[in-house]
């Protein structure tokens, strides 16, 4: 296999590895077009399949009905904390759920052009839960109500979608989207990064309730208003045209490979496997609360530093590499995205039962 390692990387992440080998044997001449997709024009026929392909594969898997545009974007899901406010800002305030460091930063964006009203946190517990909303907190004027629906650095998500009532609902799916069946419909905008579940950095994907373009005010820049993007298929300007390629393969695979629900079905096996041995021990403990545990990205902790950096040496020695959490939980973190395969799981569970072993 090319000597390539398990990568629990939080993003960029670890891509299915029968994608990458398509885009080596494509790469330099793309279905005998004579050049690679990264050489062809955004605006030619064969592009043209190719962009128009990822979103009918994506619209299938995520069962994306007419009354949703898909976007394909650039500058990550940071932009998206400023495009939301931006093209729905009508009454000037939002309603916003704080579950982590990227919920706090699209508030702290926000912030800079509407009221914000917090309705949860979950920072009295360094994010380690996900708030129940307290439904009078909703303002029915909101514009719309923001939250994170999986917490990349906390592994934290949620498993029922808030009820807005008939303020959009509005989610950041950066580390969600693809892994579980959503019912689109319940959101007005869900948007993602692509470097996690969809495929490489530089691409953004928004999908967006169709009522909810067009109504930006006229002083909004025109690359930051949806409606640019949508009258021009995603290409008023030349779009991240590899990274959407890659992402329509990605998109290949998961419906190759039953869509959603069977991916589903296999994160939560993924996921099962390592929170099981993880309750179970003695050594290593999990981070956050059990009923919001998140499928996709796995915090746990040893009881010292030492035996932290031991961990982290001796899985990188055996091919398990990024596994150091992040600065502010500590400790592990593992993402176990769609094409983290099961293998890649078992033989860090594997280690981990080694390890404590080793060191009881
Ligand atoms: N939201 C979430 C939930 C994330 O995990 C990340 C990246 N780790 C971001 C937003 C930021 O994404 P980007 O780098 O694409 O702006």
């Amino acid at each position: 296999m090319d000597n390539r390692v398990y990568n629990f990387s939080a993003g960029p992440a670890t891509l299915p590895l029968p994608v990458l080998e398509r885009v080596q044997r494509e790469l330099i001449n793309h279905e005998g077009h004579g050049m690679s997709v990264m050489e062809m024009s955004h605006r030619s026929p064969m592009y043209e399949e190719i962009i128009n392909g990822a979103e009918s594969q994506l619209r299938k898997l995520m069962n994306i009905s007419d009354e949703y545009s898909v976007l394909f974007l650039q500058g990550g899901a940071s932009m998206q904390f400023a495009m939301v406010p931006l093209n729905l800002k009508k009454n000037g305030k939002a309603d916003y759920i704080n579950t982590g460091m990227w919920s706090k930063k699209s508030i702290a964006q926000a912030k800079k052009m509407l009221d914000i009203n917090i309705v949860a946190t979950s920072e009295d517990k360094t994010f380690n839960y996900v708030p129940s909303i307290d439904k009078t907190k909703l303002d029915k004027d909101a514009d719309y109500l923001h939250f994170t629906i999986n917490n990349t650095i906390y592994g934290t998500r949620f498993t029922s979608i808030p009820d807005s009532g008939n303020v959009p609902l509005i989610t950041d799916a950066s580390s969600h989207i693809l892994s579980e069946k959503i019912n689109v419909n319940d959101f007005g905008i869900i948007y993602a990064g692509a470097q996690k579940n969809v495929g490489p950095s530089g691409l953004t994907i928004v999908i967006i309730r169709k009522d909810l373009i067009g109504n930006a005010g006229d002083d909004v820049p025109i690359m930051l208003n949806y409606k640019t993007y949508d009258d021009a298929g995603s290409m008023y300007n030349t779009p991240p045209t590899f990274s959407i390629y890659v992402a329509k393969l990605v998109f290949d695979w998961l419906n190759e490979n039953g869509g959603v629900s069977i991916m589903q079905k296999i994160n939560e096996e993924k996921a099962g496997l390592l929170y099981d041995f993880i309750d179970n021990s003695n050594l290593f403990t999990g981070t956050a609360r059990k009923e919001d545990r998140s499928l996709m990205c796995v915090p746990f902790l040893l009881p010292t530093q030492e035996l932290i950096s031991e961990f982290l040496k001796q899985t990188q020695s055996k091919g398990m590499v990024n596994l150091k959490g992040h600065r502010s939980v500590g400790g592990m973190r593992a993402c176990i995205y769609n094409a983290m395969p099961m293998d890649g799981v078992k033989a860090l569970v594997n280690f981990m039962k080694e390890f404590e072993l080793q060191n009881r």
